[in-house]
């Protein structure tokens, strides 16, 4: 395996030191990593580049099985090595669903292969995310995939009574409720945030009650179950205000919010175009505030892409016809410098604690999210965060094209990212593999 000397990067923004990757893991830093690099390691001149821990989605659709059209694993692992992440959550809504051991073990088997990011699939908590039955979760969790993540995500788990049970079987092996927070019968056929835009425009409108009564509800369940709650892609400032009380009460809860909520708002539904199509709809500035305010203040505990590639058919069209979701794992980190690094809101440690420590310790993720420090698995990503580019779908690593941020300048580039010390991206760009089955 090559051994690599990183050459004058800046762990967390610090100070520039050297780092030897050897044998998957950082073997030496500073003074020591050019002394004990052997004749055949790669220099990677790193100067001036930030060195963070190599990220982690807590919410990705990889769309294999079952929509191989619009994304597979394969593709979908190397957008996150594009966006810098070592690994991702596969989100369970495929075809067929993740509701049993043997589908997650296929996943699982597919990122291996891959060998893009570690893949960690979701389990569905209900049978065919019909929010009726319990799924295996016993058996997800003891398979090889060794799932820790439940969600019905792209459905809500509406039905509190099964909610509650979900609750307290994930207790027996450290598992997690990961919650998209939507009450079905106030978001019958809603197309956009409920507000003063969509009065304008006469499109149903989705109420933020809805996410935030089902918010409400589950910290309160998980409160009397004594178990660990996850919320998927808070959007509200009323949402931010519950997971703050439901934090200073103490109960176990965590939050996420997406990169586009943090910077988009519901005044783009104007444009009729579906690219800004999204569950949980964009909301309005006040919002957007909230979102940027408790992701500050540690009320939101991380950041999530909810990278959700869809085929053209279902985005070229009417708004009301268009799928729901935005790519986003390769503009998730630029979105994040834009907002909350440019701003000062985040230091880059602050970067790494939302985009990779804590996602890792929500999913019980092991060998990610770690320090950059001598003895470390080396999954990490370099970053250039002084080069502006403008996105450029055609030109990203996913299957799809429907990201909202297509020509849009974004700060921030990804040069290199390395999986346990093999590098997946260099020279900003992936690594030339062959699709295994394309
Ligand atoms: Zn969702």
């Amino acid at each position: 395996m090559t051994d690599y000397l990183l050459r004058a990067a800046r762990p967390l923004g610090g100070d520039p030191t050297d780092l030897l990757l050897r044998d998957g893991v950082i073997a030496a830093t500073g003074a020591d990593a050019a002394r004990e690099a052997g004749p055949d390691a790669v220099t990677v001149d790193a100067d001036g580049l930030v060195a963070l821990p190599g990220l982690v989605d807590l919410h990705t659709h990889l769309r294999e099985p079952g929509r191989e059209d619009t994304e597979t694993v394969f593709t979908g692992t190397r957008a996150a090595a594009a966006g810098g992440f070592t690994a991702v959550h596969a989100m369970a809504n495929t075809t067929p669903v993740a509701d049993t051991a043997g589908v997650v073990e296929q996943v699982w088997n597919l990122g291996r292969e891959a060998g893009w990011v570690d893949v960690h699939p979701v389990g569905a908590v209900s049978v065919g995310l019909q929010g009726e039955m319990l799924a295996e979760l016993g058996a997800m969790a003891t398979s090889a995939a060794r799932v820790r993540v439940f969600s019905d995500d792209g459905r809500c788990v509406s039905d509190p009574v099964l909610m509650r049970r979900a609750l307290e079987y994930v207790k027996a092996f450290d598992g997690v409720i990961a919650q998209h927070a939507q009450e079905p019968r106030l978001t019958e056929g809603a197309q956009m945030h409920e507000g003063a835009v969509s009065a304008e425009l006469g499109l149903a409108g989705w109420p933020a009650v809805a996410e935030e009564s089902i918010i409400a509800r589950d910290v309160l369940l998980a409160e009397h179950v004594g178990s660990r709650l996850h919320v998927c892609h808070l959007s509200t400032a009323g949402s931010v205000d519950i997971v703050r009380w439901a934090k200073a009460r103490g109960i176990d809860v965590t939050a996420e919010v997406t990169p586009h909520h943090l910077i988009l708002t519901d005044e783009l539904a104007r444009s009729y175009d579906p690219r800004f199509k999204v569950n949980p709809p964009l909301r309005t500035a006040e919002d957007v505030e909230a979102v940027r305010a408790g992701l500050e203040d540690g009320t939101i505990d991380i950041v999530a892409t909810d990278h959700a590639p869809h085929a053209v058919e279902d985005k070229d069209c009417e708004w009301p016809a268009g799928a729901f979701g935005m790519t986003g794992l390769e503009t998730a980190l630029p979105v994040v410098i834009e907002t909350m690094v440019e701003t000062g809101r985040l230091s880059w440690s602050d970067v790494a604690r939302v985009m990779s420590v804590t996602p890792a310790r929500i999913g019980r993720v092991q060998d990610h999210g770690r320090p950059v420090a001598v003895g470390e698995p080396a999954n990490l990503t370099l970053v250039d965060p002084t080069v502006r580019r403008v996105v450029d779908p055609a030109a990203q690593a996913t299957r799809s094209n429907n990201s909202p941020f297509a020509g849009t300048e974004l700060p921030g580039q990804i040069m290199a990212t390395f999986l346990r010390g093999r590098a997946t991206v260099l020279d900003g760009a992936p690594v030339a593999r062959e699709e295994v089955g394309a």
